[in-house]
């Protein structure tokens, strides 16, 4: 497979902020194209995303002549050449999403060759082992906090998580309905009409305290008899609200220990929270160790601490800080890196959830990544707008 020629449009995510799409030519076939999501509630060490003029110019001042002509016929032989091209361990000088745009178009250039999905020729490639037919959890943000919203709330996501027993098409029809009643319920209990909803499409109003929406939640899916099929779980994003060593939390600034009594009172106090996803600050290791102790089976998820590394989540694993990794590809900016990351977690029995952005596009490669490993769970935000596409194609892989 030649490549013949990379180049990038601008595009908007589903925030109205700029983002990338890369297109790629490669001999005897039409063009391919993917885009690029991206983060709000970034971790540190994620691979530096470029502007669309920064990504425009690095290609113009030689980098386009560069990977023109290159010739390989896996995934693996692109992503070195990406990752020796670049040279830096934050992929400043191509940008990780100019990496992921190529590094994707070039897989689907790959699967179209064989006649096969993205998601056959990533699991040919990284995954043969996986049991694809394996239906992934799905994580859905019912209600949004933290920096995705307009609103009180110190946590970022509220997140119905869906069993599926049977077919995807009737627990994505219970979710949705179950999102609606939900947003009946708020606007019942404040008077009011027409919700807000913050950059995952979840509901964004005021609660009395950061368990308040839990409590909501876990009553509404008791009443609804979907206790055998919908948990809940938390995304804190707690570098968000760390401060100088602390939480500013509700109102009060909490160490680490006051930070974890509070969510032990969550894990006894409902009986539906079954994860937490980065409890605590990407730097405070200790809080992460304590939460996995206390956790007593239920998932502490690394995100903004693992970034899809797979050298951090390999020594995080080890070192007991997490049961679980979030896994999104533009954290580290190629597909190889990406399944590695995923290996990573696998090979140490921590959980992956393969994940989408607070900015998304209605690109579907995350549901083919999850599909390809084996995926413990997909997240892919409240099922509305723009997310909506996810679902269908998740209905459409695992019919
Ligand atoms: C997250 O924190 O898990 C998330 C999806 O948000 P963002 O894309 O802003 O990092
Ligand atoms: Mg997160």
């Amino acid at each position: 497979m030649v490549i013949e020629s990379v180049g990038v449009q601008e595009i908007f995510d589903s925030r109205g902020d700029p983002t990338i799409e890369v297109e790629l030519k490669v001999a005897g076939s039409h063009p391919f194209f993917a885009k690029i999501p991206s983060g709000k509630s970034k971790g540190k060490n994620e691979a530096v995303a470029l502007s669309f003029a920064e990504a425009q110019n690095t290609l113009k001042d030689g980098f386009a002549r560069e990977i023109e002509g290159f010739d390989g016929e896996t995934v693996k032989e692109l992503d070195s050449f990406l990752l020796a091209a670049d040279g830096t361990k934050n992929k400043e000088k191509l940008g990780g999403n100019v990496m992921l745009g190529i590094s994707i178009a070039f897989a689907r250039a790959l699967a179209h060759e064989r006649e096969e999905e993205l998601w056959e020729a990533l699991h040919r490639e990284f995954f043969p082992k996986e049991d694809a037919s394996k239906k992934p959890l799905i994580f859905a943000n019912l209600i949004n906090g933290g920096v995705h919203a307009d609103n009180n709330l110190d946590i970022q996501e509220y997140m119905a998580v869906v069993e599926t027993k049977g077919a995807y098409s009737e627990s994505i029809q219970r979710l949705i309905s179950f999102y609606e009643r939900l947003g009946f319920v708020i606007e019942e209990e404040r008077d009011v009409k027409r919700l807000p909803v913050g950059d995952e499409g979840g509901y964004s109003v005021n609660f009395k305290n950061n368990f308040a929406p839990v409590e909501m939640m876990e009553k509404l899916i008791f009443e609804s008899e979907l206790q055998n099929e919908f948990r809940i779980a938390l995304d804190a994003a707690a570098s968000s609200f760390y401060k100088d060593g602390n939480y500013r939390f509700e109102g009060s600034s909490l160490s680490t220990k006051q930070l974890i009594e509070r969510y032990r009172a969550y894990f006894e106090s409902s009986k539906l929270l079954c994860s937490i996803e980065d409890p605590c600050d990407e730097s405070d290791f200790e809080g992460f160790k304590e939460m996995v102790e206390i956790a007593g089976g239920r998932w502490i998820v690394g995100d903004d601490l693992t970034t899809t590394d797979p050298e951090r989540i390999g020594k995080y694993a080890e070192e007991k800080l997490i049961t679980g990794a979030i896994i999104k590809a533009n954290q580290i900016g190629t597909l190889t890196e990406t399944c590695e990351a995923i290996r990573a977690a696998q090979e140490r029995g921590v959980r992956c959830i393969v994940s989408h952005r607070s900015g998304e596009t209605d690109d579907l490669f995350l549901v083919h990544i999850a599909k390809a490993c084996g995926a413990d769970g997909v997240k892919i935000g409240a099922p509305v707008k723009e997310r909506i596409s996810k679902y269908d194609e998740l209905m459409r892989l695992y019919q």
